[in-house]
């Protein structure tokens, strides 16, 4: 019979990200289920100074409530000439839970005199999976890369538009969902946490 693993998530781009990761490694046994699945919980907000301290809050929360082995993550942007910030404070850096078109504003208002040299970036996701019994893991990946001048691209979400990811002549919201996947932060995270997942079965 099949590990039923909780995913912390709402979103099902996040779920189906991670049963991609999950197929391609060949890792069988594994039953994903959603926040929507599960009958509803208090969810602790998100008040750790870490990307860390965020995923395993909202992973133990979710063992706990459930009894399930629970996968969450934490993500956001990190900009060198604003040492290290939005970071955690990506989803609201202009002030509104989630409004991208604003983050991505602020962001290139903020850079605007910083010269090509000092744009650098990266993308983190820190994926946290935690047991019934408090076992608990927590991965981080990385994608490094550069803030653009300008928008570009219609693709992904978030500062997309705005990174231009190491190596690339264009910003991440021009990649396929399968090339992003394959090279982003989240797909890095995931990828390490594939042995922790495959020992539950
Ligand atoms: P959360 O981890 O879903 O709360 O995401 C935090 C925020 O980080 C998002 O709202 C985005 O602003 C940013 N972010 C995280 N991952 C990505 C990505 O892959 N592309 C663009 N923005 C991202």
């Amino acid at each position: 019979m099949a590990v039923r693993v909780l995913v912390a998530s709402r979103n099902a781009k996040k779920l189906n990200e991670l049963r991609r990761i999950l197929d391609e490694a060949g890792v069988a046994g594994i039953e994903l289920v959603s926040l929507n699945e599960v009958p509803p919980y208090a969810e602790a907000p998100e008040t750790g100074v870490t990307f860390e301290e965020n995923a395993v809050a909202k992973a133990r929360d979710g063992a706990l409530a459930t009894g399930m082995p629970c996968v969450a993550d934490d993500s956001g942007i990190e900009v060198d000439a604003l040492n290290g910030m939005p970071g955690i404070l990506s989803a609201r850096w202009a002030g509104k839970h989630g409004d991208d078109a604003a983050n991505n504003a602020l962001l290139l208002a903020q850079l605007a005199d910083v010269p090509d040299e000092r744009r650098g970036a990266r993308f983190v996701s820190t994926c946290a999976l935690v047991r019934p019994d408090g076992t608990t893991t927590v991965v981080r990946g990385e994608w490094p890369g550069t803030i653009a001048r300008a928008p570009h691209g219609e693709g992904g979400f978030g500062y997309d538009p705005l990174f231009l990811p190491e190596g690339a002549t264009t910003s991440a919201a021009t990649l396929t969902p399968a090339e992003k996947d394959a090279a982003s932060h989240r797909g890095r995270a995931l990828t390490q946490l594939l042995p922790t997942l495959a020992a539950l079965t």
